[in-house]
């Protein structure tokens, strides 16, 4: 299914094949630049999920039993696939969700790294060799696959966060049941066919596409032993609480942010303002590491919010297939809402409204795309305050606050760490110390300095602290959330 989907209704990637779901209901995968269809699909039941848990759990014993280089094999194949079909994989990905094609290629690219990663680890070692008390003791700690793990995954990295979920924890050896998000089925159909493809054996990998209830109903089997699960806070916090309650299972849970960007005194302003229009308005502020919070020492504020409010004024929004496109459309209309809903509840609260695209003119809009979800940047100035609910509260849109301070680097942190969340910031200093003093004290799980605040690497954590982040779900820590330790001592 590399092409645009014809009138085939998809189904569910289960036990090794296109499997008819339970259900009567089918959903459709909309182009948000255009509100065209690109495809139905079969909306997944509880019991679809069921099905899928029964083919995971009768393949388990087996694919355990590989070698971790055998494992690693299938894996290879799609690695492969990634890298050959990044063009065409990507304009899916920007037909599907509506970010830019720069953005859609990325988001393979990422993925290829995640898979390459997880891949070449079958031949790194694992576990630790350790001295023993008992000079005839061998002593070591090994690790060994949990059995099946749940995946759910967020629309805005349709390709990439499904492989940081499931590379590693197939290379371990543990079965899979995946939920792609309902905004991206197609993304979800080719991975599966990738997985097809590459002749994992049957019930290793699957996939039920659908709604919430399916990914409810991951959760809440006793048979899943790890779920997986990057997605809003919200959704994350109801998964970790259902999760924590049953003893031995696990919820690596990585979720949203209210993400900030430092910019001192003797910022270099080319850098900060840069950094700060990419981490705004990229893929139309919808990543978790995007930045709402602009906080700038006064010494600079005034040249800062010139040059940042004119390039906010003019960045090009429109087909997002289009290189040249700088943000393309927001992925539905809900999130349209959404983001009218903080930008007036940001006037309320007092903002001074700099920059307001919220509603573009017929002129910006590219023709043809006249149905699309399209909203430009917003941003406003606010004085700093413990109270405001548009400085604390994620809107996952271009919606950006400006905010001075007067005092030092402590000043500006303790406005940097007043929010919920702990995902990301970024301080842009030419001082090493206020650099240092930032990556410290900031509490957040991805710091950059004299960077954009987006970017991943697989062989760093990727991940937040407080409303952000609870365990691991990808990238190098997750090996903690889809093995077990054993630790093993022996007599010679
Ligand atoms: P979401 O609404 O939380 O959905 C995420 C996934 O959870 C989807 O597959 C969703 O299914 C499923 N889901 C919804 N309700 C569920 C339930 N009760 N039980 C189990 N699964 C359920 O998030 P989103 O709108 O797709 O993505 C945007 C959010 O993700 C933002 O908050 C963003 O910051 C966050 N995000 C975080 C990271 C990170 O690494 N920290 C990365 C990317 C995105 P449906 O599709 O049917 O709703």
């Amino acid at each position: 299914m590399s092409q645009q989907a014809s009138e085939q209704v998809y189904s569910h990637y289960i036990g090794g094949e296109w499997h008819d779901g339970a259900g009567e209901e089918t959903f459709e995968s909309v182009n948000p630049a255009t509100k065209e269809s690109l495809g139905e699909f079969q909306r997944g039941t509880p019991e679809d999920v069921q099905t899928a848990l029964d083919a995971a759990e009768e393949a388990k014993e087996e694919w355990r039993d590989l070698s971790y280089v055998n494992r690693a094999e299938y894996l290879w194949d799609i690695y492969h696939e990634l890298r050959e079909r990044t063009d065409e994989l990507g304009e899916v990905i920007t037909k599907e969700c509506g970010k830019e094609i720069s953005e859609g290629k990325a988001d393979v690219v990422e993925a290829a790294h995640m898979v390459e990663w997880a891949a070449g680890n079958a031949r790194h070692p694992h576990g630790d060799l350790v001295p023993s008390e008992i000079p005839s003791k061998d002593a070591y700690m090994r690790r060994k696959p949990r059995g099946i793990i749940g995946c759910i995954t967020p629309w805005n990295f349709p390709v990439a966060i499904p492989f940081w979920h499931m590379a590693l924890a197939l290379v371990e050896g543990n079965t899979v049941v995946w939920k792609p998000a309902e905004q991206t089925p197609w993304c979800g159909q080719i991975i599966a066919e990738m997985f097809e493809d590459a002749g994992i054996p049957d019930g290793v990998f699957n996939m039920v596409q659908g709604f919430g209830d399916a990914g409810n109903a991951i959760v809440e089997d006793e048979r899943v032993d790890t779920v997986l699960f990057t997605g809003s806070s919200e959704v994350g916090h109801k998964i970790a609480g259902k999760v924590g309650g049953e003893p031995g299972k696990l919820a690596a849970c990585e979720m949203g942010g209210k993400n900030g960007i430092v910019v001192t005194e003797n910022a270099d302003l080319d850098v900060a303002v840069h950094s700060a229009i990419m981490s705004s308005f990229k893929t139309t502020g919808q990543r978790c590491v995007s930045s709402e919070r602009l906080i700038v020492h006064e010494d600079v504020y005034d040249e800062f919010k010139e040059r940042y409010v004119a390039t906010a004024k003019e960045v090009s929004v429109g087909d997002p297939l289009d290189e040249n496109t700088f943000m393309g459309p927001m992925v539905n209309e809900e999130q349209v809402e959404k983001f009218g809903k903080y930008n007036q509840l940001a006037k309320d609260e007092g903002a001074n409204v700099l920059v307001d695209r919220e509603e573009l003119d017929d002129d910006e809009i590219p023709d043809d795309h006249e149905k699309g979800f399209w909203v430009g940047p917003f941003v406003y100035e606010i004085d700093y305050s413990p109270d405001l609910r548009c400085i604390h509260e994620e809107v996952f849109g271009p919606h950006v606050a400006l905010m001075s301070y007067s005092g030092d680097i402590e000043e500006a942190v303790e406005i940097h760490n007043d929010t919920p969340y702990g995902l990301a910031g970024a301080i842009i200093s030419e001082d090493y110390r206020q650099v240092n003093y930032f990556r410290d004290n900031a509490e957040i799980g991805l710091a950059y300095g004299n960077l954009p605040c987006i970017g991943a690497e697989v062989q760093l954590p990727f991940g937040g602290v407080k409303k952000s982040g609870n365990g691991y779900p990808s990238a190098r820590e997750a090996i903690e959330a889809v093995t077990e330790r054993t630790a093993w001592t022996l007599n010679n």
